[in-house]
């Protein structure tokens, strides 16, 4: 897939393709693809300059370590509740890109944003064959979704799927996320309700009591503004929120203490175990 150029002009040829394309100017490659530059932060915008394209597929790991995150800071360990050490560079999920090449710098950032997620809940997916697809188009348009044409979702107010940003498919455990506002996190955090879960208690972490109890207690249905429509939409919610780099996570010790102190709990469970 990352084949070197065989010549130095084919070598041109592409970063002329590239500076077209994202009008940038410099920039280094590593075999086709662009990397990232030293000075640039993960900022969206700044990641202009660091690109993979390959036919339609990107693989994570690739953009992750050869092509620019590794030139970022390394996300910092962190410690469970028993004090056993959580990483998060260290397993690369496998995503398709399917989107307009004007698309790719803000696809690679949405994946760069699942990076957020441990190691142990991506390790546990990949093992489970989960698996994500960022396209820019009606996620139904896809022939892996299109049992959801034309249909709603089964609790109010009944979205069409053909009109959400992504949709989340258990039974294919497959996701699909417009590159969009960290779609594709949250969709991310339905696959772990559903892997983490089933590995630990047979069942998704959103049927847990714990999370029902805060779900019930959300005033109006919201969750920092966002209306949760299900305990499994509530907890996805929650996620990112829990797993975010930015959300300051006593917040949630102090609103929701029930779902967050499961949740760490989960997470010492989880590294013990995997
Ligand atoms: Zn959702």
């Amino acid at each position: 897939m990352f084949e070197p150029f065989s010549s130095e002009p084919e070598r041109i040829n592409e970063y002329l393709k590239w500076q077209e394309i994202f009008n940038f100017e410099g920039g280094e490659f590593y075999q086709n693809n662009p990397i990232l530059q030293e000075h640039m932060s993960d900022k969206p915008l700044n990641m202009r300059n660091f690109l993979l394209y390959h036919g339609d597929y990107a693989r994570a790991n690739k953009v992750l370590t050869k092509f620019g995150v590794k030139a970022l800071d390394k996300i910092p360990d962190r410690y469970t509740i028993s004090g056993n050490k959580i990483t998060f560079n260290y397993v690369t999920p496998f995503f398709e890109v399917r989107v307009n090449p004007n698309l790719y710098v803000q696809t690679i950032y949405e994946i760069y944003q699942i990076q957020f997620f441990p190691d142990v809940i991506k390790k546990l997916i990949i093992k489970g064959n989960g698996r994500g697809i960022f396209y820019n188009g009606k996620p139904t348009d896809l022939a892996e979704f299109a049992e959801f044409r034309g249909k709603k979702t089964n609790y109010e107010p009944y979205y069409p799927f053909d009109d959400c940003w992504g949709i989340c498919d258990f039974g294919s455990k497959t996701f699909v996320a417009q590159p969009h506002n960290n779609i594709g996190f949250h969709e991310f955090a339905h696959l772990s309700d559903y892997f983490v879960g089933k590995v630990l208690f047979g069942d998704f972490l959103s049927e847990n009591s714990l999370v029902k109890s805060d779900f019930n207690k959300l005033q109006g249905g919201k969750f920092f503004g966002e209306f949760c429509e299900t305990s499994c939409e509530f907890l996805a919610r929650f996620m990112e929120k829990y797993f975010s780099r930015d959300f300051e996570k006593k917040i949630l010790y102090n609103q929701f203490s029930h779902t967050t102190k499961f949740l760490d709990d989960v997470l010492d469970s989880l590294v013990k175990k995997y």
